[in-house]
């Protein structure tokens, strides 16, 4: 079967590999489609480094050789029986592994997981939907976390895939949204998904905007560009006694002279809102279809990375179909 693998940082290539061995409790699942993410990117420029010869991706639809039926795939494993499993936080189970990083991922024609990995999609949910399911999930653990109140001013710096959810999900919150990017037409997708303010940093200097927006500082503030930088501005966008939610990257000196009584905390991926992500998509309440610029096939899977790597191309979620 052909699948994506990993051989070193700018090599990632489509290959022909032995087709995944099926026992115990684990399901075949044919792949459909599945989408590129900001992990597969670190791999791609030597950011993030995993065994040469694994399969990569983890956002992914299929279907099941034995039933037929179309689910989305959890991307990770945890015991349900560890300390942190116990208290809710199967992300960080003593025994987590992640597909697509330490375990052959979801760009294969043939995936075998556990049916309890497997989360049904309705009908009406496109493949290439069912194939944004990850960033979903994470934009509500995220907000959901934040708890932030109706009519809060929620700053979400970066509009990639991720901040575009959150400021979608931030918006279901009743939220105010600050929406922040370097790149006018990520903005204006933001306001097309009903940011009430939109900033350009390459143009504006952007916390200062937020403490003339907010008067007092945003209640909740959502780090999603991912660099030093950006993390490092968010104590002085957010309010006195808010909160600061760090996505994926968290390098990064904290200066907190004036941001006392504010909470931060880093968030990750949470396969606990996997199913509720495919309900708000099937029920048309979060969309990822807008977020779609590009669309290739597994066979063309190296085009689809040095796109996604290319700026002027101007990437937001590309798709991959089998
Ligand atoms: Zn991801
Ligand atoms: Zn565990």
């Amino acid at each position: 079967m052909k699948a994506a693998v990993y051989k070193g940082p700018h090599n990632i290539k489509v290959e022909d590999v032995p087709e995944p061995r099926v026992s115990g409790r684990k399901v075949l699942m044919k792949f459909k489609a599945g989408s590129i993410c900001g992990t597969d990117m670190h791999l791609y420029r030597g950011e993030w480094k995993i065994k040469r010869g694994r399969i990569i991706g983890h956002d992914a639809c299929g279907v099941r050789a034995d039933t037929g039926e179309k689910v989305v795939m959890i991307p990770l494993t945890f015991c349900g029986k560890c300390y942190f499993c116990l208290r809710g936080f199967p992300s960080f189970c003593e025994r987590v592994r992640f597909y697509g990083l330490t375990r052959n991922g979801f760009f294969a024609e043939s995936i075998a997981l556990r049916a309890k990995n497997l989360v049904p999609v309705p009908e009406n949910v496109s493949d290439e939907e069912a194939a944004i399911v990850e960033p979903v999930a994470l934009a509500l653990h995220t907000l959901n976390s934040l708890k932030p109140n109706v009519g809060d001013w929620a700053t979400i710096i970066g509009q990639g895939p991720i901040g575009l959810l959150m400021t979608q999900v931030a918006k279901l919150k009743g939220c105010q949204v600050i929406a922040i990017d370097l790149e006018d037409y990520r903005l204006e997708l933001a306001e097309k998904y009903g940011a009430t303010v939109c900033i350009n940093a390459r143009k504006e200097d952007a916390a200062k905007r937020v403490m003339e927006i907010t008067g007092r500082g945003s209640d909740v503030v959502v780090e999603a560009a991912g660099t030093e930088r950006t993390v490092e501005q968010t104590p002085f966008m957010v309010r006195k006694a808010g909160k600061v939610a760090l996505v994926g990257e968290f390098k990064g000196y904290l200066n907190l002279e004036d941001a006392d009584g504010a909470v931060f905390f880093t968030t990750y991926i949470s396969p606990v809102e996997y199913p509720m992500a495919v309900e708000l998509i099937a029920k048309k309440i979060v969309d990822v279809k807008g977020l779609i610029t590009h669309r290739f096939r597994l066979a063309d899977f190296e085009k689809a990375l040095q796109t996604a790597d290319n700026a002027a191309e101007k990437p937001v979620k590309i798709v991959i179909t089998a």
